[in-house]
């Protein structure tokens, strides 16, 4: 095993539109079911409680013709939806048996719909997120909405979803998502041994593997880049942010590393790091997840901040913990919640003296000599700056 042997098995996954692993997963033991889901948050214990495999679908990539998912959506809409139709429209979306639609944004939303009308024969459900942060009514809220949820995948897989059950998938994601943290954590030391090409294929392959595989595999990553002693080069340290939901190009975020910048912290795969804790394991099982999700959670631009002045504290935090010398903001085109939502970061970045920089893309964006060349001029600026 090398880390090139690992890299080279996330990139088969990463490529794969047809989910063959997830096919190969159900035909192992007959009975078995994939349920699939859209970014950014649903709580995967509950499917994987019920002996599913969550399935993250993250849009078709840079390699993907999309030509029916066209005619479903404007043009002024960005293109996750249209390459997850085209998806399910051409048949690679077969192997799931059911997708959660999370409430991110009202393009999710309306896919939701459209998913129910197109698909009738597959379990389809809009997944309402609180977007209230009290327990006794968001809290409520949500208890509720994963209670239906869990009653569905019950009926759906034919297993009783028990509060054992539940808490052994806590478990089994609470080290997963610890696997995640040292995988981050071991970026920020030391980011020439653990590029973000890497880290993305290492971290997209937890949408498609079983949470225990993929913790495993993770630690093989760690173990086997550790071995592997990289050049260190005097690349500025940067935070990427805006990421979460539609993702860009394989070959973009390369780009932005040949440009002269060390990825230290990014929102990319953002269900996998959103609980930033562990989740109690000694309490109800869907009250200990919604404490999670209302009290210890990652911040987004799809999430209410109930004060002003908790605008920005999160990647403020994220600059800081991370020795991050400045922010780049990539968001999908059209994307609302990222784009509406950038000015405000930016201003709070700028009060604190913090540099960024900030540009489009698309799943399929093909042309990246501008932002090779706005990133190394970001980079370059930073290392000008911080010698001055
Ligand atoms: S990329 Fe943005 S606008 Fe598009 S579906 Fe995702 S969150 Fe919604």
């Amino acid at each position: 095993m090398s880390v090139a042997t690992v890299i080279e098995r996330c990139e088969a996954l990463f490529e794969d539109l047809h989910f063959k692993s997830v096919g190969a997963w159900k035909a192992a033991v007959p009975g078995r079911k994939a349920i699939g889901y859209l970014p950014i948050y649903v709580p995967r214990e509950i499917v994987h409680a019920a002996g599913m495999l969550p399935v993250g679908i993250f849009g078709g990539g840079d390699q993907f013709e999309v030509i029916q998912g066209d005619a479903y959506y404007q043009s002024y809409i960005c293109r996750i939806p249209r390459s997850t139709l085209e998806l399910g429209l051409t048949g690679r979306l077969d192997v799931l048996d059911g997708m959660l639609f999370p409430s991110i944004c009202d393009v999710i939303r309306n896919l939701s719909g459209m998913w129910q009308v197109l698909f009738k024969d597959k379990y389809v459900k809009y997944f309402d997120l609180p977007q209230d942060y009290s327990d006794s009514t968001g809290g409520n809220f949500y208890v509720h909405e994963m209670q239906a949820l869990r009653k569905d995948l019950s009926a759906l897989s034919g297993n009783e979803i028990s509060d054992e059950k539940l808490n052994a998938s806590i478990g089994v994601y609470n080290e997963n998502r610890k696997a995640v943290r040292d995988l981050y954590a071991y970026r920020a030391r030391e980011p020439w041994q653990a590029p973000t090409s890497e880290v993305y294929l290492v971290l997209r392959a937890g949408c498609v593997l079983p949470p225990e595989e993929h913790t495993q595999l993770i630690m093989q990553y760690l173990a086997e880049t550790e071995k592997q002693k990289r050049p260190q080069r005097d690349n500025a340290r940067v935070v990427l942010t805006g990421s979460f939901c539609e993702q860009p190009p394989l070959s973009l975020i390369k780009s932005i590393e040949m440009a002269g910048c060390y990825v230290v912290d990014d929102d990319l795969q953002l269900i996998q790091s959103w609980l930033l804790d562990d989740v109690s394991l000694e309490k109800n099982p869907l009250q200990a997840l919604s404490e999670a999700f209302l009290h210890r959670s990652a911040s987004t631009a799809s999430k209410y901040d109930e004060k002003k002045s908790d605008k920005g504290q999160f990647l403020l935090h994220q600059v800081k913990t991370r020795g991050a010398e400045g922010v780049i903001f990539a968001a999908a085109s059209f994307c609302d919640p990222a784009l509406l939502e950038r000015p405000m970061l930016q201003e709070i970045l700028a009060k604190h003296k913090i540099p960024y920089t900030a540009f489009k893309y698309a799943e399929n964006t093909g042309q990246m000599a501008p932002i090779r060349e706005q990133a190394g001029t970001f980079a370059d600026s930073i290392k000008l700056w911080s010698a001055a």
